[in-house]
């Protein structure tokens, strides 16, 4: 026991630390662990089953899991509609 079972637990962690990384898409719930292979699903799972907000576009609704990649979004958006003014002239 001690140290032995320690590094056990390490290792099979890496293992399974590297299967995630080859999985990107893969979602797991922060509250209660369930996974997800889709964001839509993952997204429907916090608010139907934790109740909880999550951060939404306000121009076009689409909602996000963090609210970093809503500010990504956003931004991306704006660039497309400066685009699209400069591109009017
Ligand atoms: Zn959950
Ligand atoms: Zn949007």
């Amino acid at each position: 026991m001690g140290d032995a079972s320690r590094c056990l637990i390490g290792g099979e962690l890496n293992k399974i630390t590297s299967m995630i990384l080859f999985i990107p898409e893969r979602k797991q719930c922060e509250y209660c662990h369930e996974k997800f292979n889709k964001l839509d699903d993952i997204i429907e799972h916090l608010k139907n089953v934790h109740h909880q907000s999550v951060p939404k576009c306000h121009n076009c609704g689409k909602e996000f899991l963090h609210e970093k990649d809503r500010l990504h979004h956003v931004r991306e958006e704006n660039e497309r509609k400066a685009d699209a003014r400069r591109h009017k002239k």
